[in-house]
């Protein structure tokens, strides 16, 4: 038997690293997630070379007190909740306080922050888990995080990225997931130095759809608005003109989370049976508002999965308003259900 050791901090938060921080569309989600739950009412994203190279995120919101940085890089070290009831009524994409932790462990990582009540920033470099250096700095009110040379540390997981290409593609697609589900923010986007977005964050969801989708989309779409005592939900839905032969057009947020929810897909496809080819699939983006204590969204650590209290019930109510919203909309009945 060989003897059984206790990891130290630096090598805990380098393995569970993996479970947070996949590829550099990781890094982003969770520190635009970071910035919407700071209020930010602006972020901007810049990668290069697909976030390989350099990952900048820069946010106006509420800032980290410098007497608190060094605790956010900490593992379980979050601002958002106290308590495991707390998850019941959390309103908020992060609570797990292990992203900053994981990310950090895995890159050269700056972050320079100042809360609107501090007359001067804090600046931090930090370099494979540890804080290199912390020191005063002007700058405005908010948040900028660079991330650099993600995985140098850890050469087995960067031989497994994609392509420059293909995690660009990754990182946009999660762009605008992030913008068209919080139209409130102005999100800018640049990729290699070029703008490739940018939403107005005037709080209307169609202005969002119509930045990043164009007017095509737009033109297309039927209204959707209802309030039941399982759920509330706003948006829109696809008319028979507009479905993609990929599901890259079905935008499901639940209390403002981008959800993958099988139940949720399973009710619009459902719902579109006749009104668009078999083997294509419906346009939506629905915003959905539910009690928090009725769902779990700590199923696993990237929060994609929700899990429903009365999944049957949510299926068949959803299920039925689309339908119904089509029905109305006089959007019955071009294709067969064999199509
Ligand atoms: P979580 O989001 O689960 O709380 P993170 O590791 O992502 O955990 O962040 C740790 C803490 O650092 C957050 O709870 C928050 O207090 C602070 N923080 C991180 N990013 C920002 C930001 N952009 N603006 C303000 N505070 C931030
Ligand atoms: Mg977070």
């Amino acid at each position: 038997m060989n003897r059984i050791n206790i990891l130290d901090d630096l090598t805990i938060n380098k393995i569970a690293a993996g479970e947070v921080v996949e590829r550099p569309s990781s890094v982003v989600k969770e520190l635009v997630e970071n910035s919407i739950d700071a209020g930010s009412t602006k972020v901007i994203v810049e990668i290069i070379d697909g976030g390989k190279k350099l990952i900048r995120i820069t946010d106006n919101g509420c800032g980290i007190a410098s007497s608190e940085v060094d605790k956010s890089f900490l593992r379980h070290a979050t601002s958002k909740i106290e308590k495991i009831d707390d998850l019941y009524d959390l309103y908020s994409l992060g609570f797990r306080g292990e992203a900053l932790a994981s990310i950090s462990a895995v890159s050269k990582l700056e972050m320079i922050t100042k809360t609107k009540e501090e007359s001067i920033g804090t600046k931090v470099i930090v370099e494979g888990g540890k804080i290199i250096s912390k020191e005063p700095v002007g700058c405005s009110n908010g948040t900028t995080i660079i991330i650099k040379d993600i995985f140098f540390n850890t050469p087995a997981r960067q031989k497994f990225l994609k392509s420059n290409h293909a995690e660009t593609i990754n990182i946009s697609d999660l762009i605008n997931k992030l913008a068209i589900g919080n139209p409130n923010i102005q999100f800018k986007y640049i990729n290699n130095n070029k703008p490739m977005l940018n939403t107005p964050g005037d709080n209307r969801l169609i202005s969002a759809i119509r930045s990043i989708y164009g007017k095509d989309v737009c033109e297309n779409l039927v209204k959707l608005k209802y309030k039941s005592d399982n759920f509330e939900i706003k948006g829109y839905v696809g008319d028979n003109n507009v479905y993609r032969s990929n599901k890259n057009l079905q935008h499901i947020y639940i209390n403002n989370r981008f959800v993958k929810s099988k139940i949720i897909l399973d009710a619009i496809n459902e719902a579109y049976k006749g009104i668009i080819p078999i083997n294509k699939h419906a346009v939506c983006f629905l915003d959905i508002k539910i009690n928090p204590g009725s769902i779990d969204v700590n199923i696993h650590p990237t929060k994609l999965e929700v899990k429903f209290e009365n999944e049957k019930e949510v299926y068949i109510e959803l299920r039925d308003l689309i339908r119904r919203t089509l029905l109305n909309n006089h959007l019955i009945g071009k294709y067969e259900a064999s199509d």
